[in-house]
């Protein structure tokens, strides 16, 4: 008697399958080979990301809070207590949890050890700051800087990119969250949670890759004479990167002066065209606060060495509107006039803005970074062609160059209430 048909079916499925299975498991074995061991010591720097501000409410979640401190008193609030979408929300300066009023402006959640608050719909490690302010409510997140930096390669960089430009960005991102760090502009946080920052979504969007690019570069930042170097970067920089002294009026920095690049040039934002009427520039204007009428021509007025415009002049009957092309492509749309690497053609009806690239251009171009990777070249190759003249060095060790200043230390989740002032 024959066997049934199906079951000549399955068994070549179920050996494909196990072939897969120690495919899979000797592809992985091989690439911890490839990368190596990952450092095991922590550095453990406290970064403060500001996650929302002026928001009427947000939903709290917490399966095991350690303590609720009041800021304003350090005084232990709540103690071994969780939460289940609790509604947080302002009123008259005083943070109100549920209906229960909480009796200050500024608290503290704290986890348990090891474990998460969510907030909305992401989930963050570390603690949370709610502050609340003429009835609305400020949310910063503080956290380990090698877990921030989870949370932020996986919203910057594409996760299947080559591993060598996942390190590279890694290493930029840490570098650019240093520097801010140390600027201390803003009193109660040091960085936003989106592209005025460094886009981060908390642990929601870690991944395994992304995350052990973070692990194999623990500690590793962009030097240059002896101090950190802001690790500036952007999409794709069209042919040219930038210099930030021409982009945003920084000291000159020769890692930061720009270089040619052609490997971004399959990026799909190398090159774009986009039309505008002369009626929805000026409506833009007008609503961005600009005196504009009917516009009669507009002119690149002057450009950078890397070939992009900076000023715009916008002719208005007698009147000339002088704006600067970073402040007229914000107005327009970022994600419209994407750099302000462009061309103007007039036509009868409307405008061509014939452009390259995407973002400001200063620093590693992501693209090209990618183009570099996929081409096996290492990290430290990527870093050292798009930041000439820098090093990558050992984060503690570069704090030691400053006199006055240094990174915070925190002992986040590794007590369950080990918080910091
Ligand atoms: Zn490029």
């Amino acid at each position: 008697m024959s066997r049934p048909q199906k079951n000549k079916k399955i068994f070549p499925a179920r050996r494909l399958a196990v072939v897969c299975i120690l495919v899979s498991v000797a592809a992985w074995i091989l690439f911890c080979f490839y990368i190596g061991p990952v450092p095991s010591d922590r550095s453990a720097f406290l970064v403060k990301v500001l996650l929302a501000e002026t928001i009427k409410n947000a939903v709290i979640s917490a399966p095991k809070i350690g303590q609720i401190i009041d800021l304003n008193s350090h005084v232990v609030i709540k103690e071994g207590t969780s939460f289940d979408n609790n509604v947080f929300f302002a009123y008259k300066s005083s943070v109100i949890m549920d209906i229960t009023p909480l009796n200050t402006s500024r608290v503290r959640l704290i986890p348990a050890a090891g474990a998460t608050i969510k907030i909305d719909n992401n989930e963050y490690r570390g603690e949370i700051d709610v502050y609340a302010e003429k009835e609305t409510l400020t949310i910063i997140n503080r956290v380990d800087l090698e877990d921030y930096l989870k949370g932020v390669l996986p919203g910057e960089m594409n996760r299947l990119w080559p591993f060598e430009t996942q390190k590279a960005q890694a290493i930029v991102s840490r570098s650019y969250a240093a520097h801010l760090i140390l600027k201390k502009s803003h009193k109660d946080y040091d960085l936003k949670c989106n592209t005025f920052s460094q886009v981060y979504c908390g642990k929601t969007c870690e991944r395994v890759l992304t995350s052990l690019a973070v692990d194999k570069t623990r500690d590793m930042i962009l030097s240059y004479d002896g101090k950190i170097l802001p690790g500036y970067f952007h999409s794709t920089c069209g042919g040219h990167t930038e210099s930030a002294k021409d982009m945003w009026g920084e000291k000159d920095t020769p890692p930061l002066r720009g270089v040619k690049c052609e490997n971004c040039k399959w990026s799909p934002y190398y090159s774009w065209k986009v039309g505008l009427t002369p009626e929805t520039i000026s409506t833009k204007l007008v609503a961005a606060g600009y005196k504009c009428g009917k516009i009669d021509d507009i002119r690149a007025s002057e450009y950078t060495g890397s070939g992009r415009v900076k000023f715009l002049g916008i002719l208005s009957g007698d009147a000339l509107t002088k704006i600067s092309a970073s402040q007229f492509i914000s107005i327009m749309g970022n994600r419209l006039l994407r750099s302000t690497k462009f061309t103007i053609e007039k036509w009868k009806y409307h405008y061509n803005f014939c452009g390259n690239g995407w973002g400001h251009g200063v620093g590693m171009c992501q693209w090209g970074a990618f183009k570099l990777g996929i081409k096996f070249k290492k990290c430290s190759e990527i870093l050292a062609y798009y930041y000439p003249g820098a090093k990558v060095a050992d984060l503690v060790e570069v704090l030691r160059g400053y006199a006055h200043h240094t990174l915070p230390r925190v002992e986040l989740s590794d007590s369950p209430h080990g918080s910091v002032g």
